[in-house]
C-alpha cells in the first residue's frame, strides 16, 4: 500500500518506520526540514521549529509510552539509551519520605524516560531516514486532499505546495494545528467532531548544563515537580549533563509574562530552594522558550456512527492533545501508530477509520476525560489563588467562588493520592501506574484498599509543606531585571 504521512514529527516518523517495516511504501511530507542534524548537540541547538514549537519544551516519556517502544521498536529504544536518554527507575522516583524502598515484581514497568526532546527526535529521524521504503520530503506544505466522490468521500492523496501526491491512505500527523477540517471541507466531506477543554497553563522552559565538577544536592536523575499555589515548577536532568527547568503558571496570570526575561525567570525559580540549589551548580544553555495556547482536544473522524471520509486517519496531536504537565501526548501517539501499523493490511482501507476510532474510544477518550476533569478542578483552585492576590478587595474578602467538589464517596482524588503516596510504597506504585497510564484512573481512585489507605495516611501524617514563596516574594522576583 502507498501511504502519505502529513507531518514528520514523532507520530508521523514512528508511523512511517513501522509501516515501512511492514512492506508499505511511505512518503512523509513536512513543511519543516527533516534532515537529521550532524550530532545531538547540533540537534539541540537547532531544535526550535515553527511547525512543532513544543519540541523545545520539557518532555518526559511515561510508562505507557516507554513499554511499546521497547517492545515494537527495540532499535529505537537502544538508540535512545546510546544517545544518553535516562531510564528513571521506580526506586529513583521514590521520595525520601518512603521508608520501604524494597523492589517488587513489576517495578521495571514503571520506569520513565528523561531526555531533551531534540535527542529522542534525532534518533527517530535517523531511523526513519534509513528505512528503505520510507521517503522523507522536507519543506513541503500539505494544502488539501484529493478524493473521489462518494458518501463518504474516498481520499486518494494530498495536494501540496509542490504538487499532488497520490496515496491509498493518508495519515494526518500534522499536530495540534492541523487543518484537517479545512481539507475535508475542500473535498465535500463533513468536518470531524472536536471536543475541547481548557488546560489554562503557560510553559516557560530553559535548559542548563551542569558545571564540570559541580555537585547537586542529589542525583540529576531526580524529577522535581512542585505544584505550588501560583505556579508549578518542574526540573530534571536530561541527557549529557543538561537540565531542563520549567515554570508553568496559569495562562491568565499575566504577571508571569515577565519570566520571558532571564533575570525574572531565574529570580522566580530561585524562590524555590531545590531549584536555587540546582541553579548554583549549572549555567544556562538556551534562551527561555515560552509556549501558550494549550488545550485539551479530542477529534473524532467517525461522527454519528459514520466516517467523515475513508482513506484518511489522524494520529498524535492531530487526534488528541492533553495538558502537557501530565506528559501524555507521546504515549497516546505511540499507542495509536502501533495499533495503526497492525491494522493496515489486516482491514480494508474503508474500515480503518472505524477501527482507529474504536481505539480512540477505549484507550484515548477515558484519559482525555480524566484530564479535562483534573484541569477544571486545578484551574478553579489556581484562579482562587490568583483572585486573592489581585487588587480586588471584594474578591479577597469573599475568597472567590466555591472550589471544585471534593471526591465523591467511595473514591479519593488524585491530589490526595499524590500526598499519601509519599508515605506508602503500594500507594506510590498505584500513583505511578495511574500517571503512567498503565491502570485506568477510576480503577485506582475507587479501589477500596487505596481509598482506605489514603484516608488513614492523610489523617495521621502531615505531608511536608511545599516551598511556596509568599505573594510579596513572588512579586519581587517577577520584577527582577
Ligand atoms: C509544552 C508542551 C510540553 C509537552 N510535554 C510532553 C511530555 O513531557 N511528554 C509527552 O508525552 N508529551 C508532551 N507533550 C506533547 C507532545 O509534544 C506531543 O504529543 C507530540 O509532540 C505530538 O507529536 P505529533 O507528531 O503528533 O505532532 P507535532 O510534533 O506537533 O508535529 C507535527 C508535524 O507536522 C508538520 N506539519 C504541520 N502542518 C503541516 C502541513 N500542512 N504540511 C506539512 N507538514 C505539516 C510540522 O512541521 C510538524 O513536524 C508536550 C506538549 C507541549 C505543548
Amino acid at each position: 500500500m502507498r501511504i502519505a504521512v502529513v507531518g514528520g514529527s514523532l507520530a508521523g516518523l514512528v508511523a512511517a518506520t513501522l509501516l515501512g517495516r511492514r512492506g508499505h511504501e511511505v512518503i512523509v511530507l513536512d513543511r519543516d526540514d527533516l534532515a537529521p542534524a550532524g550530532d545531538l548537540e547540533a540537534a539541540a541547538a537547532t531544535a526550535f521549529r515553527a511547525g512543532a514549537p513544543q519540541i523545545v519544551q520539557l518532555h518526559v516519556i511515561r510508562p505507557l509510552g516507554r513499554l511499546p517502544v521497547r517492545e515494537h521498536l527495540p532499535d529505537v529504544y537502544a538508540g535512545w539509551l546510546d544517545a544518553g536518554v535516562v531510564e528513571y527507575s521506580l526506586a529513583q522516583q521514590m521520595p525520601p519520605t518512603l521508608a520501604d524502598r524494597s523492589p517488587r515484581p513489576g517495578d521495571d514497568e514503571l520506569t520513565m524516560l528523561l531526555f531533551r526532546r531534540s535527542t529522542i527526535d534525532w534518533v527517530i529521524r535517523r531511523t526513519a531516514a534509513a528505512e528503505p521504503r520510507v521517503t522523507l520530503c522536507s519543506g513541503v506544505r500539505v494544502t488539501g486532499l484529493t478524493a473521489t466522490a462518494g458518501d463518504p468521500p474516498r481520499v486518494t492523496g494530498v495536494t501540496t505546495d509542490a504538487g499532488t501526491v497520490e496515496a491509498d491512505l493518508v495519515l494526518d500527523a500534522s499536530g495540534r494545528r492541523t487543518r484537517i477540517d479545512q481539507w475535508l471541507r475542500g473535498i465535500g466531506a463533513r468536518p470531524t467532531e472536536v471536543t475541547a477543554a481548557e488546560c489554562g497553563v503557560a510553559y516557560y522552559t530553559r535548559y542548563y548544563r551542569l558545571r564540570p565538577g559541580a555537585t547537586l544536592p542529589g542525583s540529576p536523575a531526580t524529577v522535581v515537580n512542585l505544584p505550588m499555589r501560583r505556579f508549578m515548577l518542574a526540573m530534571f536532568g536530561c541527557d549529557h549533563d543538561t537540565v531542563g527547568l520549567c515554570l508553568v503558571p496559569p495562562a491568565e496570570d499575566r504577571a508571569f509574562k515577565a519570566v520571558r526575561d532571564p533575570a525574572a525567570f531565574t529570580a522566580v525559580a530561585r524562590t524555590v530552594p531545590q531549584a536555587a540549589a540546582w541553579l548554583d551548580a549549572m549555567d544556562p544553555e538556551t534562551d527561555i522558550y515560552p509556549m501558550g495556547d494549550l488545550h485539551n482536544t479530542l477529534r473524532r473522524l467517525v461522527v454519528d456512527g459514520t466516517p467523515v471520509a475513508s482513506g484518511i486517519l489522524a494520529v498524535g496531536d492531530s487526534l488528541c492533545t492533553t495538558n502537557p504537565t501530565f506528559a501524555r501526548g507521546i504515549a497516546f501517539a505511540l499507542q495509536e501508530v502501533i495499533h495503526l501499523a497492525e491494522a493496515v493490511g489486516e482491514y480494508p482501507v474503508e474500515e480503518l477509520t472505524k477501527v482507529m476510532d474504536e481505539l480512540t474510544s477505549t484507550r484515548i477518550e477515558p484519559w482525555f476525560a480524566d484530564q479535562a476533569a483534573i484541569d477544571a478542578a486545578r484551574l478553579a483552585a489556581l484562579r482562587r489563588a490568583l483572585r486573592r492576590t489581585s487588587a480586588s478587595a471584594e474578591s479577597a474578602a469573599s475568597g472567590g467562588p466555591a472550589g471544585p467538589a471534593g471526591p465523591a464517596d467511595g473514591r479519593v482524588d488524585l491530589a490526595s493520592l499524590r500526598q499519601a503516596a509519599g508515605f506508602d510504597p503500594e500507594l506510590f506504585r498505584a500513583q505511578v501506574r495511574l500517571l503512567g497510564m498503565l491502570t485506568p484512573a477510576e480503577e485506582i481512585l475507587a479501589d477500596p484498599v487505596v481509598v482506605r489507605r489514603v484516608r488513614e495516611i492523610l489523617a495521621s501524617v502531615d505531608p511536608p509543606p511545599l516551598p511556596d514563596p509568599s505573594d510579596e516574594e513572588l512579586a519581587a522576583a517577577l520584577a527582577a531585571r
